[in-house]
């Protein structure tokens, strides 16, 4: 068939994460755990199983876990949402992108992105006939200018996609970026999508910054969160979005002919994880933290030279004192002569990217970072 998406391949998650198994490389590519989940939640979902909760779950979700959400929601932003109304239980936070973007975005409008961006927003956007328009961040920092995003803004923008933390540059938004967005766009009619699958991972001193405390923003927002990154549990691909009834209304159009619905006993074992151990969330960024300082530490001999890391599991590192490869290249080399695998920066931006960075998983047990640091220190 002629192509949608000529120009896509398949993703370069995927595709590390092969090159990385078939060479027996330590994989720091793809984003997830090399540890398990809480056995609570496993064991709540085979109970739930063994009770028969395996029937469809609601639409929008089980009861008992957007509940569970909105009282999450209240009490670390302060914001009572409507249990009915505001919630959408989604496979993943990537079903809740797509259903986001086709909900919002028509032929021809506008849709303003971070580069570098994670990967699965711009095919969203052209395969409901938008147009992407990037805002490239520069490292160290990534910091948004908002002079030169105001710049972007046209009778055609529709929506803004934003991450916090940010995947892949580690760095998180303030509520002076949240202020500084609501400015450029209060007057006009532009929605928002919130990715902030790593809310619980931020180690910034102010916390994550998450649009839900905006009290205008919020009500042309949708934010987007996964307990994949949560609770350890990348393969169980269950997501949500909040956003205001309206937007919700729409959001609901795409999902119920997407999925129609997901996995009742896991939400069902979700929800009992969010009630009965809220500290597993609050504990989060200390738990990252550790590994963090972990890799850092090891690292500390290695000529890569590290950024700054406020927040998810990703640390970039400048390789530039070790090769003059370009990052794919340089990926691709690392996995199959060095046996670590990593993600290059590059594939993350539409513009040509002039650094030589490279993104490391640091979501793994200690002696796994140990093990690729001690071949990393080598180079
Ligand atoms: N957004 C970002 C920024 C991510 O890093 C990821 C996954 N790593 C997703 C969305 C997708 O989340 P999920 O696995 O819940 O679909
Ligand atoms: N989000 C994960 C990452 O950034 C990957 C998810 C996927 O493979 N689709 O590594």
């Amino acid at each position: 068939p002629q192509s949608k998406l000529p120009n896509l391949g398949t993703t370069i998650f995927t595709q590390m994460s092969a090159l990385a198994q078939q060479h027996q490389a330590i994989n720091l590519s793809q984003g997830f755990p090399d540890f398990d989940g809480p056995r609570y939640l496993q064991e709540r979902l085979a109970y739930h199983v063994a009770q028969g909760a395996n029937q469809y779950a609601p639409m929008t979700g089980a009861l008992a876990l957007r509940e569970a959400i909105a009282d999450k929601t209240a009490e670390l932003y302060d914001y009572r949402v409507n249990v009915d109304s505001d919630i959408t239980v989604t496979a993943g936070a990537t079903e809740a992108l797509y259903a986001a973007i086709t909900a919002l975005v028509r032929e021809g409008d506008e849709v303003i992105c971070f580069d570098p961006s994670y990967d699965s927003y711009a095919p969203a956007v052209a395969l409901s006939g938008g147009v992407v328009k990037r805002l490239a961040l520069q490292p160290p920092h990534f910091r948004v200018d908002w002079q030169a995003f105001a710049g972007l803004l046209t009778e055609r923008t529709r929506l803004v996609i934003l991450n916090t933390p940010h995947n892949p540059s580690a760095t998180v938004w303030r509520n002076d970026d949240f202020s500084a967005l609501w400015q450029a766009i209060h007057d006009r009619e532009i929605y928002v999508v919130s990715d902030e699958v790593y809310e619980h991972i931020c180690f910034a001193r102010e916390g994550h910054a998450s649009v839900l405390t905006h009290p205008q923003l919020r009500e042309r927002a949708i934010a987007v969160s996964s307990f994949g990154k949560t609770y350890h549990m990348t393969g169980w691909k269950i997501g949500y979005c909040v956003a205001p009834a309206a937007i919700s209304a729409e959001l609901r159009k795409v999902h119920q002919y997407l999925t129609f619905a997901v996995n009742t006993p896991a939400q069902l074992a979700l929800a009992d994880m969010l009630r009965a151990e809220p500290e597993h969330y609050r504990y989060l960024p200390e738990f990252y933290r550790q590994r963090r300082d972990v890799f850092i530490n090891a690292l500390s001999d290695s000529r890569l030279e590290l950024l700054p890391c406020e927040g998810t599991y990703f640390l970039l590192a400048d390789y530039s004192a070790i090769s003059d490869l370009d990052d794919v290249s340089f990926c691709r080399w690392l996995t199959t002569d060095v046996g670590v695998a990593a993600i290059p920066l590059s594939v993350f931006c539409a513009d040509p990217f002039p650094h030589k960075l490279i993104r490391l998983c640091f979501a793994k047990q200690e002696s796994t970072l140990l093990a690729a640091a001690e071949r990393l220190c080598k180079l």
